[in-house]
């Protein structure tokens, strides 16, 4: 392997987050907007490029890959991408390949993410209700999404659910998300609402729900530990005594984890953002084009993790939203 790559707050970079398409067959309200318009196919990388850049990084160190989008089973032949991935885990390079998705094509594809290697899925669920989610998707049914769940059990995936907390929507919700994730033996995370994409600053203040207030209201029913997990990233895990469970909470605006970030996120166009709150990215695209020997990509790679910032900036706390940043999160890849 060549040297790994170190950013420079001396944070060695593992973890590689890759949005393979900016299309989705939902319109969640807090992600997109109903009428999108999506990317001309051409400015997307091929999947070839993708292997291509994702082999690059993971020969400089990166050990974690996750796949995100928009919603990555709709890319056409992603199959064939998770397949060429598991290359990686077979030479134990690639530690663990995973990927984000809604869950509405997981029915189709479980099996064959189990057998290029994939052995979790997170799915995005944030009610259980069929109204609710209808309403919440705009698109999508919650039938669809059960199923592609029970299927990639079945197949055995490893489930964990991450569910946006949303003022007024699921509040309601906490308790009967967290009995149905232990019943199935699935992982619950939750987390904040982010100020993603146009929706009004507004809208997405009373939408948020902070995740303190989750945690106050969980603690009226179970004894609540915190563990020691640290995974480089903005989730803090609590353990609820009574069930053993293990809960996710995604706090990237009232806590600072960016001491440890690890991680660093490719859109569908090849741009490498190095931190999810700034908009400072680096195109990866032009290099991958303009020719074929990956040292030119390296040097792409390795000048944009020099400008790695230090931290982010969200920060509501005087009820406006700075710290914006404009791009959906269907570009960037939750
Ligand atoms: N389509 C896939 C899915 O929904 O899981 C993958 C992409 S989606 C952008 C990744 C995650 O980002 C989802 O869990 C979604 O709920 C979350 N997300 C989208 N917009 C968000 C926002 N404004 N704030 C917080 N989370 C958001
Ligand atoms: Fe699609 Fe995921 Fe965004 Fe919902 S959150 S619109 S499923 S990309």
């Amino acid at each position: 392997m060549n040297t790994p790559l170190i950013d420079p707050f001396a944070r060695a970079i593992r973890y590689l987050r890759v949005s393979v398409t900016d299309r989705c067959d939902f319109r969640c309200v807090y992600c997109m907007s109903e009428n999108m318009t999506f990317l001309p196919k051409k400015d997307l990388l091929t999947l070839e490029e993708l292997d291509r850049l994702c082999s690059t990084f993971i020969g400089l160190g990166v050990e974690k890959l996750r796949i995100t989008g928009g919603e990555p089973l709709v890319r056409r032949g992603i199959m064939t991408f998770f397949d060429a991935m598991s290359r990686h885990l077979d030479s134990g390079a690639l530690r663990e390949l995973t990927l984000t998705t809604n869950g509405s094509q997981l029915a189709k594809y479980a099996d064959d993410l189990y057998a290029a290697g994939v052995r979790r899925v997170n799915v995005s669920l944030d009610t259980l209700n069929d109204d609710k989610f209808a309403q919440i998707t705009r698109w999508g049914r919650l039938p669809q999404v059960i199923n592609g769940i029970d299927a990639a059990q079945k197949a055995g995936l490893r489930v964990k659910i991450n569910t946006v907390a949303l003022k007024g929507f699921n509040e309601d919700e906490l308790f009967t998300l967290l009995d149905w994730c232990a019943t199935r033996g699935m992982d619950l995370t939750f987390i904040e609402v982010m100020p993603m994409g146009d929706i009004g600053n507004e809208d997405r203040i009373t939408q948020y729900w902070s995740l303190d207030d989750l945690r106050t209201t969980m603690a009226e029913r179970f004894t609540l530990t915190d563990l020691p997990l640290n995974t480089g990233g903005p989730a803090r895990y609590v353990e609820l005594a009574e069930t053993s469970q293990k809960v996710g909470l995604i706090t990237p605006m009232t806590h600072n984890f960016c001491e440890s970030c690890n991680r660093v996120r490719i859109t569908c166009t090849g741009e490498i953002y190095t931190c999810l709150g700034q908009d400072g990215h680096s195109d990866l695209r032009g290099p991958l084009r303009a020719s074929h020997d990956n040292a030119h990509l390296e040097n792409a790679i390795r000048a944009a993790i020099a400008l790695k910032p230090k931290g982010h900036d969200f920060d509501y706390s005087r009820q406006s939203v700075d710290g914006q940043v404009a791009r959906h999160m269907s570009h960037t890849g939750g």
